[in-house]
């Protein structure tokens, strides 16, 4: 279905958003046959006609690099690709809630819409997380971006429940909150 969000109604958002999201949950899936495999999957479309620019995982562990989050990928590889800072016009799905870090950068590179799948509960049963709400992020920015979800929570969350992953993961040793 390749239909621009402008002109569309929020019953036939939602079915645009749940397609994308299960066309990212797909892809996100690839990477549990892999020796790399990740629950976060991030994929950006153009707002206006629907197409889709690029698809990305996390790559933390690949990289070396901490900040390799699908999502910070997801918008490094579109400027990169678009050569241009502003992603103003376009709009990331994500399989899981972003954190603060990959939240800010959205809001730094001027995404029209962020949709997200599983929650940060979700993916604290699994793994580490910092427990502030994406949309927190955006109230306290003077900057704006509409966070939608959760968006097929459940199929996003079977990433994370996936045997391959649960062994990858291993025990989620929690820090005790005093
Ligand atoms: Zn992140």
């Amino acid at each position: 279905m390749l239909l621009s969000n402008m002109a569309v109604n929020p019953k036939q958002r939602k079915a645009i958003d749940e397609e994308r999201m299960a066309s990212l949950v797909a892809f996100t899936a690839r990477s549990l046959k892999t020796k790399a495999p990740v629950p976060f999957g991030a994929s950006i479309y153009n707002t206006t006609d629907g197409t889709m620019l690029l698809q990305a995982l996390n790559a933390v562990s690949k990289e070396f690099d901490p900040s390799s989050h699908a999502e910070v990928r997801a918008i490094r590889l579109a400027t990169k690709k678009l050569k241009k800072l502003s992603l103003k016009g376009y709009t990331l799905y994500t399989t899981c809630e972003p954190c603060p870090m990959c939240m800010s950068t959205a809001l730094w590179a001027g995404l029209d819409r962020v949709v997200y799948g599983a929650t940060i509960e979700d993916a604290d049963k699994h793994c580490q997380q910092i427990y502030i709400p994406a949309t927190e992020i955006v109230t306290r920015s003077d900057m704006r971006c509409k966070v939608e979800g959760p968006v097929l929570r459940a199929e996003c969350y079977t990433l994370f429940t996936d045997p391959t992953m649960l062994r990858a993961f291993g025990p989620r040793a929690k820090r005790k909150l005093k």
